[in-house]
């Protein structure tokens, strides 16, 4: 777990850098078309402030995906750059500490599923399978000459 000790922060802060497997995040991906084979890596300044922690830095997650238009495997990183966490320690949404330590897990999790892309693309302007045109299905190709005739009576009006 991603967990921050309360005790070693008091005064200077703290500097997390490493990695979290992806089995620790717990992703629920329901893509087949997304696969997690590295763990996130994180880069974090924690400071105490006077009722909060307040948490920044970056999560960069490797994705391993297959194209949603032309199926090409490629490999991508979800970022986010300028994250910032901020933990109450008191009141009505404080976080909950455990042994002077709070888990950042869930938090990283949950914005991590927020920015999961939905449709993995290799470049955004993929233009699909090409070479499977040619072997339309024949539902579309009955189609055409319809198309064709709609145009013809529109020419002759
Ligand atoms: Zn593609």
């Amino acid at each position: 777990m991603l967990k921050v000790n309360l005790r070693h922060l008091e005064e200077l802060g703290l500097h997390l850098k490493g990695e979290l497997p992806v089995a620790e995040l717990d992703l629920d991906i329901k893509d087949d078309l997304i696969r997690l084979e590295k763990p996130l890596r994180y880069d974090l300044a924690v400071e105490l402030l006077n009722d909060a922690v307040l948490v920044t830095g970056s999560l960069v997650l490797p994705l391993d995906c297959e194209c949603a238009r032309c199926l090409k495997r490629f490999k991508t990183d979800l970022k986010l750059t300028g994250w910032a966490l901020h933990l109450p320690l008191e009141g009505e949404d404080k976080v909950s500490v455990e042994n002077d330590c709070v888990d950042l897990t869930p938090f990283v999790r949950e914005d991590i599923l927020l920015d999961f892309p939905q449709h993995p693309l290799c470049r955004p302007d993929c233009a699909g399978l090409k070479s499977k045109t040619a072997r339309r299905p024949k539902a579309v190709e009955k189609t055409v000459p319809e198309v064709w005739a709609k145009l013809d009576k529109l020419k002759l009006k």
